[in-house]
């Protein structure tokens, strides 16, 4: 089962009428703590503070700027991965529980053994000297 699978159903959506009393409960601020106004230009999302992936199933408790949101989105989903893998369903300890991890085979030496190895000799046949000493003029 994938994960959007397993989560249809559980991210709820605000009514309008819900949208509008978190605005109003925000004084119109982002939910966030970085006190810059909301707008509709920059756009405004309907946060989870505990995200739907890590079990929050309740409705959107925040209304966020949009560059905060993504800020926050971007540290979630490494929240959400660290979960997994501690959880082991990603991540090494999940692949060797299901053993489907394979030991690298050791590196085969191509040496012979010690002691059985031939000392390096000339491979070809050295020059016949020109013997020069003897003369005989
Ligand atoms: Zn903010």
């Amino acid at each position: 089962m994938s994960n959007r699978e397993r989560f249809v159903g559980l991210r709820r959506s605000l009514t309008p009428r819900e949208r509008a009393a978190l605005y109003a409960a925000q004084d119109g601020l982002c939910g966030c703590g970085c006190a810059a106004p909301l707008s509709d230009i920059e756009g405004v999302i309907a946060e989870h503070t505990i995200p739907v992936m890590l079990g929050n199933r309740d409705k959107p408790d925040s209304l966020w700027r949009k560059p905060c949101a993504d800020a926050k989105t971007k540290l979630d989903l490494a929240r959400i991965a660290k979960a997994k893998r501690q959880a082991r369903e990603t991540g090494q300890q999940a692949r060797r529980a299901r053993g489907t991890t394979k030991a690298i085979p050791a590196k085969r030496n191509p040496w012979p053994p010690k002691g059985a190895r031939k000392i390096a000799s000339r491979p070809f046949p050295r020059k016949p000297r020109i013997d020069t000493s003897e003369t005989d003029d």
